[in-house]
């Protein structure tokens, strides 16, 4: 299923366009719904009969695993740590889906898991686990389609990106993008706009993951290939997960007014104006640049409560 790709104009940046990974067509859409498509054809191969997972009660990733769990029948569990168990959109439609919580302590989380999984193999299920976020090389494959998906849809413009921006938080939507533009021998710099973690750290998840999907499947490269295809940028954090500032609320006024599309403080709003930050320090101009809208709807809700 193929998300389009629209201009959008913007009085700085001379050839912005945004791809609509929100208006992926399941359940709001976003990268959580490209990646858990595939984690749910692993587990119909595997002929698994229910879901274990991992989120906290405002993540995108818990609503579409619980909606894709709905949609199939299947029973749908989520440890979720106290923490961040708030009343949001997310955790509404979640319930709605009829998925069960199970709250814990953050240090008692992979516990947690653990006794669930214990618990519905010692009452005859074959449950599937889905890491937090939809991390690990499926999630990858997501994006490394996505990749393939840009290509195409470049050549169809007429349109070589100079750019692709994108909010980056796991690092499994970079490590696709990544993997994607070296399997492609992709030109543009691919920047990651953390929306939480610090370096070294956050780049070097995201490294791992490249390196670990490559490895899975036969591909040799260069190190130095790697290393410099992974531009991962932590100077817009805003104060960490969650944290949204005057100059992020502004843009998700502006774009919701002058386009219509809906972004949220806490990934797409922040990464975008992450972005417009960078493109203007690196005073960057005459190029090509893709924006990815990695979704989350319902945060968007969330902001104007
Ligand atoms: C989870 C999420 C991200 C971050 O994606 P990762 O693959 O974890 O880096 C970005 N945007 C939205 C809307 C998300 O829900």
């Amino acid at each position: 299923m193929e998300t389009f790709i629209q201009i959008l104009k913007h009085k700085d940046v001379d050839n912005l366009y945004i791809k609509r990974d929100d208006l992926f067509p399941f359940s709001f859409g976003g990268n959580k719904a490209r990646k858990g498509i595939l984690f749910f054809e692993e587990l119909t191969r595997n002929g698994c009969d229910c879901v274990v997972t991992y989120g906290s009660s405002s993540s995108n990733h818990c609503r579409v695993i619980a909606n894709l769990s709905a949609s199939r029948g299947l029973p749908c569990y989520i440890i979720t740590p106290f923490e961040n168990s708030q009343d949001t959109f997310n955790s509404r439609l979640t319930q709605l889906l009829g998925a069960k919580y199970t709250v814990c302590r953050t240090d008692q989380v992979c516990g947690t898991i653990e006794e669930k999984l214990t618990e519905l193999k010692n009452k005859g299920y074959k449950p599937y686990f889905i890491p937090g976020g939809g991390h690990g090389n499926i999630g990858t494959q997501a994006y490394v389609d996505c990749y393939r998906e840009i290509v195409n849809q470049s050549a169809s413009l007429g349109i070589k990106f100079d750019y692709i921006f994108h909010a980056s938080g796991t690092g499994t939507t970079q490590s696709g993008l990544v993997c994607g533009k070296i399997i492609n021998a992709g030109r543009e710099d691919i920047v990651g706009i953390s929306i939480a973690r610090k370096n070294p750290k956050g780049r070097q998840v995201v490294v791992d993951s490249v390196k670990e999907y490559l490895e899975a499947h036969n591909r040799i490269v260069e190190e130095a290939v790697i290393e410099e295809s992974v531009i991962f940028i932590d100077s817009y954090t805003g104060g960490g997960y969650g944290q949204s500032n005057a100059e992020i609320k502004k843009n998700i006024e502006v774009l919701w007014k002058s386009h219509g599309i809906p972004t949220d403080p806490t990934y797409t709003a922040k990464a975008y104006t992450g972005m417009l930050n960078y493109i203007k320090k690196h005073e960057i101009k005459n190029k090509k640049v893709l924006f990815i809208h990695t979704g989350g709807t319902p945060l968007f809700f969330d902001a104007f409560q």
